[in-house]
C-alpha cells in the first residue's frame, strides 16, 4: 500500500499528461507562455481571487508575499507552532522574527485566543512591531478565518493564508486561498494539487500587490526583465509543470476532491470511538492533504505506527517537533507563551494513507489493523 499513490494517479491520466507534455516540448517554449497564463486564469477563477501569480514553489510564494508587504527586520510575524518549517522559514528569510502561536488540538489550526494573547505580549514587550499573521490550512482544513480576521483587524495585522496543504478546501461557499489578504499554495507532488516537480502560486484581490509580486518573481523587473527596478528573485513555474497542472487540476476539480472526501468519511465512520478522528467544524470542508488521527500518548502512537508498518501499512508523523523546538530557531527572540497543544500533538498524531485513488479494500484493511491493534492491547 502507498501512503499517497502518485503512480496510480498518473496511470489514471497517462494519455492526457503525455499529450500535453509532448505539445510543449514540440512548441519549444519552456518558460511562461500560454499554458502558464491559462493555468493562472483557471486557478484564480476556481479560488475566487482576482489574481493568481504562479511561482517556483510554495516557500517562494510565502516569501514573495512577505516581500510585497515590505516585511523585514524588527517586525513580528505570528505563525502556528504546528506546521511545516517553510511557514516560519520565509519569515526569518525576510529578516523578520517568527513568533510562535499555539493551535487547537481538534482542528490542528491556529488558536484564535492564543494568537490574541501572543500579540498582546509582543505589544507589551515593545521590542518587535507586530506586522502580520500567517495562518496555515493544515492537513487540508481552512483555519478559523472569521476569528483570525477579527484579531488581525483589531491589531492592524496583515493576514497571509498559507494554503500549501489547503487548496480545494472551503468555508461556506468560499474556497481556500481566498481568505487571506494574500494567500499562497504549493504544487509539490504530494500536496492536494501537485505537479511533477516543484511549483507554487500566490493569490490576491489587490492590484498593487499583484503587480509588485509579478515584478519580484522575475528579478524585480520593470518594463521587462532587463529593466530591473528592485531586488527580486528568479521564481517561475515551468511551462511543462503548468501543462501538467492544467490536466491534473481538471481531474482534481471533477472527481479527485470528491473521492478524497468520500475516503475521509469512511475512515471517520470506522475509526470514531477507537481513536480521536480529525474534527471538521460545521460549514468547513477539507481537501484532506492528510487524514490525521490522535492517540492517547506517545507510546501508544509509536507502537501503533510500528504495528502498522509490520502489516505493510505506511503512516507518517506530521509533525514530530514544534517549530519553536527546531534548532534553526534556537537563537531567535522568543516570548514566553504556552505551546502545550502543539507539544502534545507532536507526541500523539499519526497520519494514515489517504489519496483520491485509495480503494475501499485498502481502507478497510487499515481500519481492521487499527482495530486489531487495540484488541491485542486489551488482551495483553
Ligand atoms: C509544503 C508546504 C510549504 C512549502 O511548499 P514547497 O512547495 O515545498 O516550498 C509551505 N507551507 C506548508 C504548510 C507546507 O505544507
Amino acid at each position: 500500500m502507498e501512503f499517497r499513490d502518485l503512480k496510480k494517479q498518473y496511470l489514471n491520466m497517462e494519455e492526457k499528461i503525455k499529450h500535453v507534455v509532448q505539445e510543449i516540448m514540440e512548441a519549444g517554449k519552456f518558460i511562461g507562455g500560454e499554458p502558464v497564463d491559462r493555468l493562472e486564469k483557471e486557478l484564480s477563477g476556481y479560488v475566487g481571487a482576482k489574481h493568481c501569480i504562479t511561482c517556483a514553489n510554495g516557500t517562494d510564494a510565502l516569501q514573495l508575499a512577505l516581500m510585497s508587504w515590505g516585511i523585514g527586520e524588527g517586525d513580528a510575524v505570528f505563525v502556528p507552532d504546528f506546521t511545516f518549517f517553510s511557514t516560519a522559514e520565509a519569515v526569518s528569510w525576510a529578516g523578520a522574527t517568527p513568533i510562535f502561536v499555539d493551535v487547537e488540538k481538534t482542528t490542528f489550526n491556529m488558536s484564535v485566543s492564543s494568537l490574541e494573547d501572543t500579540v498582546i505580549k509582543i505589544i507589551r514587550d515593545g521590542i518587535l512591531k507586530p506586522k502580520a499573521v500567517i495562518a496555515v490550512d493544515l492537513f487540508g482544513l481552512p483555519a478559523d478565518y472569521d476569528g483570525l480576521k477579527k484579531i488581525a483587524k483589531q491589531y492592524g495585522l496583515l493576514l497571509l493564508e498559507d494554503g500549501a496543504q489547503g487548496f480545494g478546501g472551503m468555508i461556506g461557499n468560499k474556497r481556500a486561498c481566498s481568505f487571506g489578504d494574500i494567500a499562497t499554495t504549493s504544487f509539490f507532488p504530494a500536496k492536494p494539487l501537485g505537479c511533477y516537480g516543484d511549483g507554487g502560486a500566490v493569490f490576491t484581490d489587490d492590484d498593487n500587490w499583484a503587480e509588485l509580486i509579478r515584478s519580484l518573481k522575475v528579478h524585480g523587473k520593470g518594463e521587462n526583465k532587463y529593466d530591473n527596478v528592485r531586488i527580486g528573485l528568479n521564481s517561475r513555474l515551468d511551462t511543462i509543470q503548468a501543462g501538467v497542472l492544467l490536466v491534473k487540476f481538471k481531474e482534481f476539480a471533477e472527481h479527485e476532491l470528491a473521492s478524497v472526501n468520500q475516503a475521509s468519511s469512511y475512515y471517520s465512520k470506522e475509526l470514531s470511538g477507537l481513536v480521536d478522528i480529525p474534527v471538521i467544524p460545521a460549514g468547513f470542508q477539507s481537501s484532506w492533504a492528510q487524514y490525521t488521527i490522535r492517540l492517547e500518548d506517545e507510546k501508544t502512537r509509536n507502537r501503533l505506527q510500528e504495528y502498522l508498518k509490520s502489516c505493510g501499512i505506511p503512516s507518517m508523523v506530521y509533525y514530530m517537533k514544534p517549530l519553536h523546538c527546531q534548532k534553526a530557531f534556537s537563537s531567535i527572540y522568543h516570548i514566553d507563551t504556552s505551546l502545550e497543544n502543539t507539544k502534545q500533538l507532536c507526541n500523539t498524531v499519526l497520519s494514515i494513507p489517504i489519496h483520491p485513488y485509495i480503494t475501499l479494500q485498502e481502507q478497510a484493511d487499515v481500519c481492521q489493523k487499527i482495530r486489531s491493534f487495540f484488541n491485542g492491547e486489551q488482551e495483553g
